[in-house]
């Protein structure tokens, strides 16, 4: 008889640490981080978070998760080592369910007609605050802008109670959504102070919402990264967002066959109102696959990718955008990364916002090279421009 392998009974600090893996406690010895060992990134602690309680860990870098005998199996090599690991013994492995009816169930994610239409009807209700307006157009958007994108406000912590009980009383159905959950009875959608950014997908559908936290929340919980996906994953009738990638039309018609790549959301929607193009923005350096994969969809030709420019000094953006730029190769889409000096901005939407005009010819210029369209502007003039004006 086949035993099985309890995973509650496990401890995924204990196999952790067996297995050599430096840890680094973090939230008072709620969670741990540690190197990441499937995109290998090179940051001080690491990016993956392993979470004792729940006995799973997630990667921030490149999103990859899994529980203690994933942990096991992935760095020994081996199920049978992995299974002696575990528990001592040597076992068939049959696999454990008791630990996923233990959790509150998860919802299988809505079809994205659904999800669209349940979004676009909760950011209604919603309101844009003065605070966060002003923040958005201080990053170069317009209130025209604003308003079709549908930033939104999200004011205080888990304080949607009464939004979500008007949607259900509109005949929409939260299950499948993620973001909403429940909580007493009620149905609620997880926030934190900060803003709402639609993510969405090639036909403007709204896949999901991102929140960009407050900076004076940041202050107070330096754990909390800047960008948070509205998952609802681990509460009741909670739904996993996994990590979408957005895609953002400019306003104006652009040019079919080319699409931009860099990393994040706003990002993405500045820079393609800028440069006047269809932009890609990933959820992390790190998620080239994700990238790659739309860019498939779009069924574009050519790819620019614009990472921030801190990859002059840090490795792992550097490597990620190798592999970006590898892959996107394989699949016969023609790459090329576009790059600055660092002293005009880090970001894409830094320089566009600063340099405007001549940094947007600049890029055209260098899409013309790759795209036989006609070249509009002279590039040698443009590039001695950005030799000595913008550094
Ligand atoms: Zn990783």
């Amino acid at each position: 008889m086949a035993k099985s392998v309890d995973f509650d009974l496990v401890d995924i600090i204990d196999i952790a640490q067996q297995l050599n893996l430096k840890l680094h406690s973090i939230q008072g010895g709620k969670q741990y981080e540690t190197h990441c060992w499937k995109c290998e990134d090179e940051s001080i602690h690491g990016k993956l978070t392993i979470n004792p309680i729940k006995g799973v860990y997630r990667c921030a870098k490149c999103g990859y998760s899994g529980n203690v005998y994933t942990m096991a199996h992935d760095i020994l090599g081996y199920k049978e080592s992995a299974l002696e690991l575990l528990v001592g013994n040597k076992l068939d492995y049959q696999p454990q369910q008791r630990r996923k009816q233990a959790l509150p169930k998860e919802n299988s994610i809505a079809p994205i007609d659904i999800r669209h239409a349940v979004y676009t009807a909760f950011l209604k209700r919603m309101i844009l605050h003065s605070s966060h307006r002003q923040d958005l157009r201080s990053r170069g958007l317009n209130d025209a802008i604003i308003q079709q994108k549908g930033y939104k406000s999200t004011l205080h912590w888990d304080s949607t109670v009464g939004v979500c009980y008007l949607l259900q009383k509109e005949g929409y159905s939260l299950q499948g959504i993620p973001g909403f959950y429940e909580k007493d009875g009620q149905w609620l959608f997880m926030t934190v102070p900060g803003f709402l950014i639609p993510i969405r997908d090639k036909e403007n559908r709204i896949q999901g919402l991102q929140i960009r936290v407050d900076d004076s929340i940041l202050k107070q919980k330096p754990n909390l990264s800047k960008y948070i996906w509205k998952s609802s994953a681990g509460k009741l009738n909670g739904t996993s967002s996994g990590a979408p990638v957005h895609i953002a039309r400019p306003s104006k018609p652009t040019i079919p066959s080319v699409a931009y790549i860099t990393e994040g959301p706003l990002k993405a929607d500045i820079a393609a109102e800028y440069i006047g193009g269809t932009f890609i923005g990933t959820a992390g350096v790190g998620l080239y696959k994700q990238a790659v994969e739309a860019a498939k969809e779009l069924g574009i030709t050519t790819a620019p990718v614009l990472f921030d420019m801190d990859k002059l000094k840090n490795k792992d953006v550097k490597k990620a955008e190798t592999k970006l730029l590898e892959e996107l190769r394989k699949t016969g889409i023609d790459t090329f990364s576009i790059e600055w000096n660092p002293k005009a901005g880090k970001g894409i939407d830094d320089v566009v916002i600063t340099h405007g005009q001549r940094f947007k010819d600049l890029i055209q210029s260098q899409v013309a090279k790759h795209t036989a369209q006609p070249v509009k502007t002279n590039p040698s003039i443009l590039q001695k421009w950005m030799k000595s004006k913008a550094m």
